[in-house]
């Protein structure tokens, strides 16, 4: 998880070292077309395997992934800073989030001998930003169940080396419960007794789960329910959810727009296969071809930079100074 919210800058001036202060605007390169308005993909992974499939991206594909997302100008953001508007993306590029559900062995093993398997989600992640240091390392991994990432012994080892290396760790639920006929009961025991059970894995213990993905997307048909998803107790222990996520089928909102909901966000399968139209490389297409849809980054977290005609779409009650031209 990366630094908090409500950081330097925040539009307010920076001071120089003539004491003078320096507008931030001024670092904004216009050129670049900025928008803080446009859309950001959060890409939705399963398994990497040695078989291309539905839910499944062999090593060689999500190389191929990274790559392209790296040579069209996409950098890796971390959820919770997306959900909180923390956009430190480089000016002119386009913030992309990258997400694994399920906790599969496959997203991170470590070998017999020791070393990461080169060839497991974190192993290829980690070379990649290794071969790219402006390709910032960031992904969430939604786990379910006591057993993450399915090497017994290794569930505190592996949440560790996550965190430590920059990367997160979401809810997917105990049991991968399906929410929709669940009670309340359920929900937070469910939801909060993960929140407690990884939270206990994790040596950094300033470091809270605060991030879920729905299993199968499901909401509890109970609408009077939906609130325990973003927050409730469980043993006595509080949680709460500042990004929930559904499973399809498109880009989500810039966090500046302000049809924004931290509790739905939508996700875009990272995959080739029964994508129907509305997968990865079908989103990546559309925006080569409507660049003015996505998000184009200004550089400056505390300035939302738009094009003049895309104020009117921004949340008016955001903290960021606006900025258009
Ligand atoms: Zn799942």
């Amino acid at each position: 998880m990366a630094s908090t919210l409500l950081l330097a800058g925040c539009g307010s001036p920076t001071a120089a070292t003539n004491n003078q202060p320096v507008d931030q605007k001024t670092k904004i390169n216009l050129s670049l077309k900025p928008d803080e308005s446009g859309k950001i993909m959060i890409l939705m992974y399963h398994n990497i395997g040695k078989t291309e499939a539905e839910w499944v991206r062999t090593p060689e594909n999500f190389r191929k992934d990274l790559q392209t997302l790296y040579d069209k100008g996409y950098r890796p953001i971390s959820l919770s800073d997306y959900v909180t508007g923390n956009i430190t993306t480089e000016q002119g590029k386009t913030p992309v989030v990258i997400t694994f559900d399920d906790g599969n062995k496959n997203n991170f093993e470590y070998l017999e001998d020791g070393p990461v398997n080169k060839d497991s989600a974190v192993g290829i992640l980690m070379d990649f930003h290794e071969q790219h240091k402006d390709f910032p390392l960031e992904a969430t991994f939604f786990v379910n169940g006591e057993l993450p990432f399915g090497q017994k012994g290794m569930e505190s080892k592996k949440l560790n080396y996550i965190i430590d290396n920059g990367m997160d760790i979401g809810n997917h639920t105990q049991t991968h419960v399906n929410f929709t006929k669940a009670g309340v009961e359920t929900i937070q025991k469910e939801i909060g007794g993960q929140a407690q059970y990884l939270q206990g894995l994790i040596n950094n213990k300033d470091y809270k789960i605060t991030t879920i993905a729905l299993p199968y997307g499901s909401r509890p048909s109970d609408k009077s329910l939906t609130p325990y998803l973003a927050a409730g107790s469980y043993n006595g222990a509080a949680y709460k959810n500042i990004a929930i996520l559904n499973v399809g089928w498109n880009p989500g909102y810039s966090p500046y727009d302000g049809k924004f909901s931290n509790e739905g966000i939508p996700r875009v399968r990272a995959s080739e296969t029964k994508v129907d139209g509305v997968g990865f490389y079908d989103y990546l297409q559309y925006f080569d071809k409507h660049p003015e849809e996505k998000f184009i980054s200004d550089g400056v977290p505390g300035i939302v930079t738009v094009p003049k005609d895309k104020a009117v779409i921004l949340n008016s009650s955001m903290k960021q100074e606006i900025y258009t031209y």
